[in-house]
């Protein structure tokens, strides 16, 4: 009973899951919230075979309201809530925009209403590195401008970032953090859980262990014209574990703090690779050929992003442990664990 509770809303997803693990490590007990619109079941009973925890589960809609206060009403000992859930698809954010708008925010807007009734603190919030848009200097700090959205995904996230800033400031005792991710990767080491993509995938390293896998034909490298050494567009890939332990170090940074605060930090290695970087590194670690084709550019690519870690290295005490080449590895012991199941 004197467990230090953790709300992880979308827990049962893929970066939620890696932090209901990490969470569990470092002695917290997860409580997962997830409706299962994009994660699945068994994801549950996979975080218990690691941890031999059985994190609980409450089945509701995280813009349900009054579903949430009912269900967590009673609920004693809670330290926090980091919240995942969300659609996160940029294409089909542009497609159905209204549907991102009334999802993400209404989401979030619920969960902060009752973090103040409940009397909860300590509210971290799954952001994006795609609130600085094409950022005009590289590596991007929390400093760097942030640009109109891409997308109406990328606009969502601005948004939720308004109304904690907005909220927080309303509420002088609350401590909240946004975490801009940059591009998460990689799969526990245990090949237990991992990113499960709903149909064809539109990242690009599930798009590689599939097509090694024989699930896709080849991939498409979406342009090689771009002002970079190669030609192709630069990321910051950063290993979904490193990422999960960054919101247990978000968690403990929030704890830490003796009087409220809004605060946001980049998440990342600070290092960028291009497309052909990462091939080259996949068939390296899966001992492979990729069959890859160049072809046009995607519309509203980044030319190149990478962040600047160092205030995350700083406040939260974190540094990521684990590089491209061990991402890659387990994103393809997962794939691979995938079929044979
Ligand atoms: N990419 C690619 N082929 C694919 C998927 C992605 O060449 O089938 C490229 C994409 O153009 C970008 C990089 O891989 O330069 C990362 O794309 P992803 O969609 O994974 O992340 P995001 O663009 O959202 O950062």
């Amino acid at each position: 009973m004197d467990k230090k509770r953790i709300i992880v809303t979308g827990g049962a997803g893929y970066i939620g899951s890696h932090t209901c693990v990490e969470l569990i490590n470092a002695g917290y007990t997860p409580i997962i919230i997830d409706n299962f619109f994009n994660s699945e079941r068994f994801i549950v009973d996979r975080i218990e075979q690691i941890t031999g925890l059985r994190p609980d589960l409450i089945e509701v809609d995280c813009t349900d309201y009054s579903g949430l206060m009912t269900l967590l009403k009673g609920y004693k000992g809670i330290e926090g809530i980091i919240h995942f859930a969300a659609y996160k698809a940029v294409g089909e954010s542009t497609q159905k925009p209204v549907d991102y708008y009334y999802n993400n925010i209404a989401s979030t807007t619920a969960l902060l209403k009752l973090m103040n009734i409940l009397g909860f603190n300590n509210f971290v919030f799954s952001s994006s590195c795609t609130v600085y848009g094409q950022p005009d200097e590289l590596p991007v700090t929390e400093n760097s401008p942030i640009k109109t959205a891409e997308s109406p995904y990328g606009r969502t996230k601005q948004m939720c970032e308004d109304v904690m800033k907005d909220y927080q400031k309303a509420n002088q005792d609350q401590k909240v953090v946004s975490l801009r991710y940059f591009n998460p990767i990689g799969a526990h080491s245990s090949s237990l859980i991992g990113e499960l993509p709903r149909g064809v995938p539109n990242n690009l390293v599930p798009y590689i262990t599939q097509t090694a896998a024989g699930l896709r034909d080849h991939l498409t490298v979406f342009g090689d014209d771009y002002d970079t050494p190669d030609g192709t567009c630069i990321r910051d890939y950063i290993h979904v574990v490193d990422l999960a332990k960054a919101h247990v170090a978000a968690i403990e940074y929030l704890i830490r703090q003796k009087n409220g605060i809004y605060n946001v930090f980049n998440l990342g290695t600070g290092r960028g690779n291009s497309v052909l970087e990462v091939i080259r590194t996949f068939e390296e670690v899966a001992g492979l050929k990729l069959n890859y084709k160049i072809g046009p550019r995607r519309s509203g690519d980044i030319v190149k992003v990478y962040a600047d870690v160092a205030k995350a290295n700083k406040d939260l005490e974190w540094e990521t442990e684990l590089d491209l080449k061990d991402a890659l590895r387990d994103a393809w012991s997962w794939e691979r664990s995938l079929k044979e199941n």
